[in-house]
């Protein structure tokens, strides 16, 4: 695809400066620590409600509560058909449910560490990219950070990704420069 460079050029370095902005005001981290939460708790769920394990209730057999002396017949194409007793339909909806004990407590564990990295990594103190040598070209202090910006367009179902390393000044001098990787 034919595109016009300088343009991109510019579309990278804006993107560099919201990543900039989104990570100072505190915003990158608030949203991942929203979506981490929610996640912890959806795992919770799935852990302790979906996969509570209930040996003494009723089973069903196709949607009907049994009863002691009920059978229950299943089709399957895949095996595991056959009939089966109160007993028997009570062991095989238990069985079912240590999966969920072990991916909902995982999936929370795996929040909980993450939610650690995103407020560290994601630190409105930290400062973004990378320190570079060099002085400011426009305002002669060394205060210039580079990090390597992907900006992404969706045009229909194809993804177009133009990255390269974003050098960024401060916001009072305003600098900035891209440059291939
Ligand atoms: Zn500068």
């Amino acid at each position: 695809m034919a595109v016009d460079g300088s343009n991109m050029a510019h579309a990278v370095i804006e993107t560099a400066v919201k990543e900039r902005t989104r990570l100072q005001t505190g915003r990158s981290r608030a949203t991942a620590l929203v979506v981490l939460v929610l996640l912890a708790g959806l795992g919770l769920f799935l852990a302790l409600v979906v996969g509570k394990s209930d040996p003494t209730s009723a089973p069903t057999c196709n949607g009907t509560t049994m009863t002691r002396n009920d059978e229950c017949r299943i089709w399957s194409n895949h095996g595991g058909g056959g009939t089966y007793g109160y007993q028997e339909m009570i062991d095989r909806r238990e069985s079912g449910k240590g999966v969920w004990q072990v991916v909902g407590f995982v999936g929370t564990g795996l929040s909980v560490v993450l939610m650690g990295v995103a407020v560290t990594k994601l630190n409105p103190e930290r400062p973004w990219g990378k320190p570079v040598t060099a002085v400011c070209p426009r305002c002669y202090q060394p205060n210039l950070r580079e990090k390597l910006t992907v900006h992404t367009i969706s045009r229909g179902r194809t993804n177009y990704r133009y990255s390269g390393i974003v050098t960024l000044c401060t916001p009072v001098c305003g600098f900035s420069a891209v440059r291939q990787r």
